[in-house]
């Protein structure tokens, strides 16, 4: 008999990983408890006609489908939320609106495995119904907030778009919805190109082209930009408007960073509104995502509900804090001593170790009044890996010399660049 294999794109998870997926999973629980989402758990294998409706061509093709013995075509779920759209249009047709749902499990598509990518990975999902209010769309995303701070997971920022501007000055030019979904499904994978050929005519190629234009470091401003670009379109002005209210809610609610693109799609056909993912800089994978979709209802046949949603990738943010553990493992293997030119700088360079220290750096002050060659001696002896030089030319600059203790290497650094300088 041959060594079995687990089959290409699945995992065993062992030891630690398991204990990790089970932390986030009861995390997961947790924030669903505190926001009101009630669990429903649904089969992993579903119809296909079911999971195919709405999805997507980019998800459609990479589903697991098989027939099972009673002839039926049957698929391995992709994502949650057409499950949960089946269980609105029957189960829970006459439940009261708002309807707070919360789900977790395994989910399945032929993706090409790498690091942070598996054809059955893990999510936590979240899916509110009922309301069309901007509330609604910053609640999803200040619970996904609270699921990653609770976590411990640093840096972490939220990436947000609307997919009704895109669809908005699309439709008012004419291109219809087979063209338009071709169009965002391009744009979602920054084939720019490829999407704005798609289009029509060259005066609505141009103003997909511009869209990528409006992008700045104030994401406020960002809103402002897009808004007077689509002055002339309605559906598209409106979504503008709907983006920078619910922005205002999620900031104003003390969430990290957001960065506004105008150029944002999902792969997912069923979005209509507001759109998000979230990222850190150690990986170039989407942690989780969402959006609003509030015509996926209505096609199901049930009554037209408005809906957003989320889906948090628990294999991703295991990777994520895993890589980021590792990266203050390795901060906490080195040593750095910290020391002033001359007394008159004591105090900044305390600042500065203490500001070390906060990153999760290993920080020695000099404490003996020693003159700078003596300290960097004894330094030396004791295989200290790093000197801070706190010195007040290049403290004017918001620098410090960083000396390489071991190579004998040293250079100005910006003290923004510090502590990752030394963790790298
Ligand atoms: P989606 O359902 O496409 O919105 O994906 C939601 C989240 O699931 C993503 O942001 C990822 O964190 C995670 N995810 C998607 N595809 C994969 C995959 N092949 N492997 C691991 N995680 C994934």
């Amino acid at each position: 008999m041959p060594a079995f294999q687990t089959v290409r794109g699945m995992r065993d998870l062992l030891g630690e990983e398991a204990q990790a997926f089970t932390n986030i999973i009861s995390k997961a629980h947790e924030t669903a408890t505190l926001y009101g989402y009630k669990e429903v758990i649904t089969p992993v294998v579903e119809p296909l006609e079911l999971l195919s409706a709405k999805s997507g061509e980019e998800i459609r093709q990479r589903m697991f489908i098989f027939k099972d013995l009673g002839e039926r075509q049957v698929a391995l779920r992709p994502e949650f939320t057409a499950s949960i759209a089946r269980l609105v249009t029957t189960a829970l047709k006459n439940e009261p609106k708002p309807l707070r749902l919360f789900s977790v499990g395994s989910v399945y598509r032929y993706d090409e495995p790498q690091r942070g990518r598996y054809r059955e990975f893990w999510q936590s999902n979240f899916e509110l119904m009922g309301s069309a209010r901007p509330e609604a769309d910053a609640e999803i995303i200040l619970l996904t907030n609270n699921l990653l701070k609770s976590l411990g997971l640093q840096g972490y920022a939220f990436k947000i778009g609307h997919i009704g501007v895109i669809r908005g000055i699309l439709t008012q030019e004419g291109v219809e919805e087979k063209t338009q979904n071709a169009i965002l499904q391009r744009m979602d994978k920054k084939e720019f190109e490829e999407a704005f050929k798609l289009a029509p005519t060259e005066h609505c190629r141009s103003m997909l082209e511009g869209l990528l234009q409006l992008k700045c470091d104030n994401c406020f401003e960002t809103v402002e930009k897009i808004k007077a670009y689509v002055a002339n379109y309605e559906k598209a002005k409106t979504a503008a408007e709907n983006l920078g209210e619910i922005l205002k809610l999620v900031m104003e609610s003390g969430c990290p960073i957001q960065t506004v693109e105008p150029a944002f799609a999902r792969g997912l056909e069923y979005y209509t509104g507001m759109i998000f993912e979230i990222y850190i800089s150690e990986l170039d994978i989407a942690l989780g995502g969402g959006g609003r979709y509030d015509r996926l209802i209505e096609l199901f046949g049930g009554e037209s509900t408005p809906a957003v949603g989320c889906a948090h990738g628990i294999d991703r943010i295991a990777l994520a804090l895993q890589t980021q553990k590792a990266t203050l493992a390795a901060a906490h293997g080195k040593r750095v001593l910290v020391l002033a030119v001359n007394d008159a700088l004591k105090v900044e360079a305390l600042k500065i170790a203490q500001m070390l220290r906060s990153k999760g750096v290993v920080v020695e002050f000099e404490i003996m009044g020693r003159k700078m060659g003596k300290a960097l001696e004894d330094a030396d002896k004791r295989q200290v890996d790093f000197a801070v030089i706190v010195g007040e030319r290049e403290l004017k600059e918001g620098s410090v010399m960083l000396k390489n203790l071991v190579n004998r290497e040293q250079a100005t650094v910006p003290l923004k660049e510090l502590a990752e300088k030394i963790k790298s």
